[in-house]
């Protein structure tokens, strides 16, 4: 067990590189210079990625029970009591830091702007599927660095309309522990093969045509168009 923050706060720049030199050196990924590392309070969350910088939670010991936080998908997060776990944080948000990298170099060479987050419409099935997509990567690559197991059943992903929780109409939220155990063990487990099979392609390709519409409610579905686009595409790397 760790005792303070103050020992988080030096663990972690002891510790960064290495992660992310084992995280890059498993997909072929350029060195990067490690992006900047925050300590703040965050509201009832572990970590947090925004605008290309890690927000690590700095209020150690004092958790709350997450049921109160937005959507309440918290649930269950691990306690940030032990390294293992700050550990398991930072392999975490280092995977949405990766997935920007990627998606930005894929802007770059290819002069396309990619619609993935901030969109000005709200879309229930867009959201979840791009957030399904962009957390399964983020898991992907801290699975590299962590041993992680977990019971997600393939079953789970033949998810109904009932996880939008609706009030004449209007969404006004989602059922919290279905969405938890999607977005993060159905995300891993849906993304796997596709970047298994086709490394940072695989994750410029699902990150720009993230489940939409009704295709969320048929992943496994989804993850067959995919195989077969890809294996269209040939596997040549674009960019290496
Ligand atoms: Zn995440």
């Amino acid at each position: 067990m760790i005792k303070s923050m103050e020992e988080v706060k030096a663990w972690v720049p002891q510790n960064l590189e290495a992660i992310m030199r084992i995280q890059e050196n498993e997909l072929g990924l350029a060195k990067q210079n490690p992006p900047t590392i925050r300590f703040e309070s965050l509201d009832q969350i572990y970590g947090k990625y925004e605008n290309g910088e890690i927000y690590l939670n700095s209020s150690y010991g004092g958790f709350k029970t997450p049921e109160n936080s937005f959507f309440g998908i918290l649930a269950g997060i691990i306690s940030f009591g032990e390294i293992a776990n700050v550990k398991s944080t930072l392999a975490h948000e280092l995977g949405h830091f990766y997935n920007d990298k990627i998606l930005e170099r894929e802007e770059r060479n290819r002069g396309t702007v990619y619609l993935f987050a901030g969109q000005t419409q709200y879309n229930a099935e867009k959201s979840l599927g791009n957030a399904i997509i962009s957390e399964g990567i983020a898991e992907y690559f801290k699975r590299i660095i962590i041993t992680q197991e977990d019971e997600f059943e393939d079953a789970e992903f033949y998810f109904k309309e009932d996880i939008f929780i609706r009030k004449n109409g209007n969404l006004i939220g989602i059922n919290s522990n279905k969405f938890y155990r999607l977005r993060y063990d159905g995300g891993y487990h849906l993304v796997n093969p596709i970047i298994r099979e086709y490394g940072v392609e695989g994750i410029i390709y699902i990150s720009t045509h993230a489940p939409k519409g009704e295709e969320i409610y048929n992943l496994p579905q989804w993850l067959e168009k995919m195989r077969k686009n890809l294996k269209l595409q040939g596997q040549t790397l674009l960019y290496q």
